[in-house]
């Protein structure tokens, strides 16, 4: 099956395979925007075709609590998840590192979450800060959550991948066994293959969101026979952005407006003098390189982007809002849109410059401004 019938029939067929979205952040966590809510979250899983929710900072007790009520939602399953950031000193160096958990049940949420407070900060701050090695935390969780699955978050970033700048070069230096890594979105399974460090490494996808707008813009499909904590660690296939969106792709000084276009030694910025901040794309040349082989994967740009720089506006105007509510209602989920709509259902609702950049996706024929420094990338008008 190609990736459009397989996705199609995740999509409407209850097909035994589900998309997932694991990594987000709820209203309590730094630079997410209020309205963020459970219930928002739902109903926005529901328009981008998502099936599988994770709940972002379930360790958060008042986040915890907003979110109770719908843990058995019929719509959308729910799942109890959290990001962390593990600090820990080796040999004089700090590191620290974010990380994906996936909990199997519910009930162990408020044990797991009293258990850590003698680590660091998980009372105060959505996102909890813990100071301990990732082999201490994690027969910490597991002594109590056997199941929970832990994923290495946005693994090349330059701030708190494991393989990012600041970070390690070989996976295993964690300490830990890592069966799936998250390639955030300024990186890609292709990417992610062509490093020998993770050739054993199951890749997933999440959108990493701090807003339900951008919820969706990455997820996985894993399987729905087997417990969720299970199934992530063995992937079906994932669902990118192209990574030249993200803000973190190339190499590149945002108050200059440098960005480093070809793959040069460069290491500062030629405007200041001042150190470059690494991307992702440059960042995985300091890796050994090995090819191995790239699991199945599909690239999208989020449709509210589409409709904006197809109307010609540089933010979301209240017309394109309009008529991406109205593409959701007749043609169906966001990401069958983005993925198997035909083109006939397409021009039915969206005008021909917005059908034609979502079928150019498809086929890698799109040119994008690539992201650096903390600016995401520009779709562009080929
Ligand atoms: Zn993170
Ligand atoms: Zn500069």
């Amino acid at each position: 099956m190609d990736i459009i019938s397989v996705t199609s029939t995740i999509l409407f067929k209850n097909s035994g395979y589900a998309i997932a979205d694991l990594h987000l952040h709820g209203r309590y966590a730094i630079s997410v925007s209020k309205n963020t809510t459970p219930m928002t979250l739902i109903e926005r899983a529901k328009q981008k075709g998502i099936q599988v929710l994770g709940t972002g900072d379930c360790l958060y007790k008042p986040w915890y609590d907003d979110f109770k009520p719908f843990f058995d939602s019929k719509e959308v399953k729910i799942v109890p998840t959290t990001e962390v950031s593990l600090h820990f000193k080796r040999h004089e160096k700090n590191y620290a590192f974010h990380f994906i958990l996936v909990f199997s049940s519910f009930e162990v949420i408020p044990i797991i979450a009293n258990k850590l407070r003698y680590w660091g900060n998980v009372v105060k701050i959505a996102r909890p800060e813990l100071y301990l090695e990732p082999k201490d935390f994690l027969d910490c969780v597991r002594e109590i959550d056997e199941a929970c699955a832990f994923i290495p978050a946005h693994v090349f970033t330059p701030y708190f991948g494991v393989l990012g700048r600041r970070g390690f070069t070989d996976i295993s230096k964690l300490g830990v066994p890592i069966s799936s890594i998250e390639t955030g979105i300024s990186a890609d399974p292709a990417m992610c293959k062509s490093v020998k460090t993770l050739d054993k490494a199951a890749i997933v996808s999440f959108s990493d969101a701090h807003s339900s707008e951008t919820l969706g813009r990455e997820s996985t499909v894993v399987k729905t026979d087997i417990d969720i904590c299970k199934a992530i660690c063995k992937p079906v296939m994932t669902i990118e952005c192209y990574p030249e969106l993200g803000k973190y792709h190339r190499s590149g000084h945002r108050k200059c407006n440098f960005v480093l276009e070809d793959f040069s030694d460069r290491q500062t910025c030629p405007v200041c003098g001042k150190p470059l901040t690494l991307g992702v794309a440059d960042r995985l040349l300091a890796l050994e390189q090995k090819k191995s082989t790239v699991p199945l994967f599909v690239r999208t740009i989020p449709l509210a982007q589409i409709l904006t720089v197809a109307s010609g506006s540089k933010a979301i105007t209240k017309k394109s809002k309009a008529l991406y509510a109205q593409a959701i209602q007749d043609i169906g989920p966001e990401l069958y849109i983005l993925i198997c709509a035909t083109e006939f259902e397409l021009a039915r609702v969206l005008p021909d410059l917005a059908v034609k950049i979502i079928l150019d996706a498809r086929e890698n024929k799109v040119v994008i401004k690539p992201g650096f420094d903390g600016l995401f990338g520009q779709l562009c008008l080929s």
